[in-house]
């Protein structure tokens, strides 16, 4: 019997059974057709069963799908870490691969922990991380994160180090709120910097955390005190790469370069897991030397796999051809006028940013049967906590873009 994610299986029986996609649609065993609004938790960017990427896939596997990067190479694996350095911001040199964002956020923490050891630091081993944020569920990752839906039953386990807030006001905050969330994080660096060794954020959106958006005034000031302490920045832009905050990477609304960065998801286009952790020069060279002492002891089996390589570099080629950055900038036009007719007593805020458009709810009680209600429409569309949020492939169309947040109205209205 299969066991699901955050799930209470109590109550699991009889999920929808997906048979087949095409484009933005999902084929539900029944027949139904869904239109999706969450992109395969925000993975499936180009849309289900993409030709370009198939065939692309189908092309390598009559190669090889696998080999193990430890002591062998590979075409894919070597254009794909050039296409990352190429795309992400300028800096990041050095790419390191592995089977999921989770594991992503591994290699970064290690990465930077073992950084300053390499220099001859000592005691240079916390993580500073954010309100809210959300890195994902192994045990590092759920350390630096702030949700305790996921975490709640290691509570006890879990050491975490030091979480500073948000800034207030949303991405055009101006400086005077953004203010206060840079003074704790100095003072907090100030008094603990010897014992800090990274601090590591969601750049501009925090998703799974309830979707927080904020200003890059805090990214530019968090990078300049990182330099200022002698603490390394890490940006984990496994949710928000790839476009989907309306700059290829978040780390570009603020042109900041962090010193290591993550990716995964739309990585590989939903087709696999997978993520890549990017790191400087600096970082980088701080880990060669004459012994194993100062490598970076980690590798997962299956990274760089050839498929899943293959169908990252093909998605970063549709991507760029396609000019998906002036997609995802009409994705947000019509998010912000179609939200603008969306208004209830029940509405706590309502904001977007690039392919992002999110509801709040004042109780997540207001979102209970809100998924049936979806389907029985035709959009599929998953609530977290008291957050309605829609995250679709960006090659969905006006009209059915219109037909999803229709059904957000629809429910606000009927429920209000
Ligand atoms: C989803 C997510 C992760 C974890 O990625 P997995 O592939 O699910 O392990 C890490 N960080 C962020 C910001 C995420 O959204």
């Amino acid at each position: 019997m299969l066991w699901y994610p955050y799930t209470q299986m109590k109550h699991a029986n009889r999920l929808p059974k997906m048979v087949a996609g095409h484009g933005v649609m999902m084929e539900l065993e029944d027949g139904r057709k869904l239109i999706d609004g969450i992109s395969s938790w925000w993975s499936v960017i180009h849309g289900y069963n993409h030709p370009v990427l198939n065939t692309a896939l189908a092309e390598q596997a009559g190669k090889f799908a696998h080999v193990m990067l430890g002591g062998l190479t590979h075409e894919p694996a070597l254009q794909l870490a050039e296409a990352l350095v190429r795309i992400t911001p300028a800096g990041l040199n050095h790419v390191f691969f592995s089977d999921s964002g989770s594991i992503g956020v591994e290699v970064a923490l290690k990465t930077a922990i073992q950084y300053w050891k390499n220099l001859g630091y000592q005691g240079k081993t916390k993580i500073v991380s954010l309100k809210n944020g959300y890195h994902g569920d192994t045990f590092k990752a759920m350390e630096v994160s702030d949700d305790s839906d996921f975490s709640h039953a290691f509570a006890d386990v879990l050491h975490r180090d030091f979480i500073v807030e948000i800034p207030e006001g949303g991405f055009d905050a101006p400086a005077d709120l953004v203010q206060p969330a840079i003074d704790q994080l100095e003072h907090l660096l100030i008094s603990n910097s010897e014992n800090i060794a990274a601090f590591i954020v969601e750049p501009i959106v925090q998703c799974a955390g309830g979707f927080h958006i904020y200003s890059p005034l805090y990214l530019r000031a968090a990078r300049e005190l990182c330099n200022k302490y002698n603490v390394l920045l890490i940006f984990d832009e496994v949710a928000t790469g790839f476009g989907r905050t309306g700059k290829l990477f978040a780390a570009e609304h603020a042109g900041v370069t962090p010193d290591i960065m993550v990716v995964g998801k739309a990585l590989t286009a939903g087709y696999m897991g997978h993520a890549a952790t990017l790191s400087t020069d600096a970082v980088y060279h701080s880990f060669l030397g004459e012994s194993y002492e100062k490598a970076l002891m980690h590798g997962p089996t299956f990274m760089a796999n050839a498929l899943t390589c293959t169908v990252a570099l093909k998605s970063i080629e549709l991507f760029e051809q396609e000019d998906y950055l002036s997609k995802i900038k009409q994705i947000n036009t019509i998010i912000n006028q179609e939200f603008d007719t969306i208004n209830s007593p029940f509405i706590a805020d309502k904001r977007s940013i690039g392919a992002i458009g999110v509801i709040e709810f004042k109780d997540a009680a207001m979102l209970n049967g809100f998924k049936a209600f979806a389907m029985d429409k035709g959009v599929w569309l998953r609530p977290i906590g008291n957050v309605l949020y829609l995250m679709p492939p960006y090659i969905i169309q006006a009209d059915e873009l219109k037909s999803i947040i229709n059904v957000m109205q629809k429910w606000v209205d009927q429920s209000t």
